[in-house]
């Protein structure tokens, strides 16, 4: 198999409370289409899929589930601990995973430290409200949340697909954004971010100090 041509790797996990619909979002992410029957104990570990940011640089999103371990704390660290980003999300009909949101940001900052992750704050089941359901989270609070936390807002339906590539588009670009500015480096032993395969003739994506040679090797 030949495998897809990509520049970088970001690992981005989605948190949020049991039922927001953080599986079915993934589905329709990388799937297009939306799972009826979505199973919360099924421990699906990552999908993949390629996007590009506005200067055409190809990024492939490692995009890791938590498989129906929500309770806090039961998340492993090294969940967190390798992610350079999240989607905090929370279901626009539900008040009480919108009010957890705090409590998942600060779980998140706790274990992506040293790195400061990028978050999406992300409002699943649109179409809910769209079909007469009653919205428990207004836009106006969402997004004053969001502003004030300096993160990016967006409401979405896994059903109709409204935003969903939006919402991993805003993460994806404000990583890369901090790869640009120097913030974000390509690390040994952390997996936030790697170095893809680079396009034949495209920049040279050697972004960290090389490390003195281990090996005396030619
Ligand atoms: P998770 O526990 O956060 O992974 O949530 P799931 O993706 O498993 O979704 C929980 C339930 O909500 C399932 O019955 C889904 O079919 C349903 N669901 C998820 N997203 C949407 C959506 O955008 N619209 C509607 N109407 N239902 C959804
Ligand atoms: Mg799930």
């Amino acid at each position: 198999m030949v495998e897809p041509i990509f520049d970088y790797q970001f690992r981005l996990i989605l948190i949020g409370d049991s039922t927001v619909g953080k599986s079915s979002l993934l589905k329709y992410f990388t799937d297009g289409k939306f799972a009826e029957l979505s199973d919360p104990t099924v421990g699906v570990d990552f999908f993949a899929r390629l996007i590009d940011v506005d200067d055409g640089t190809r990024i492939k999103l490692q995009l890791w589930d938590t498989a129906g371990q929500e309770r806090f704390r039961s998340i492993t660290k090294s969940y967190y601990r390798n992610s350079v980003g999240a989607l905090l999300v929370y279901d626009v009909c539900n008040r009480a995973s919108f009010e957890h949101i705090p409590q998942w940001m600060m779980e998140a900052r706790r274990h992506i430290e040293p790195h400061r992750p990028v978050f999406a704050l992300v409002g699943c089941k649109l179409d809910l409200v769209t079909n007469g359901a009653r919205r428990e989270v207004s836009r106006e609070e969402a997004r004053t949340f969001a502003d004030q936390n300096g993160v990016h807002h967006i409401e979405t339906s896994a059903k109709t697909g409204v935003n969903v590539t939006e919402a991993f588009r805003a993460v994806t670009q404000e990583v890369y954004n901090r790869i640009k500015t120097g913030e974000y480096k390509v690390e040994d032993g952390w997996d936030g971010i790697k170095t893809g395969f680079a396009r034949p003739g495209g920049l040279d994506f050697n972004l960290v100090e090389a490390e003195p040679a281990k090996s005396s090797c030619c």
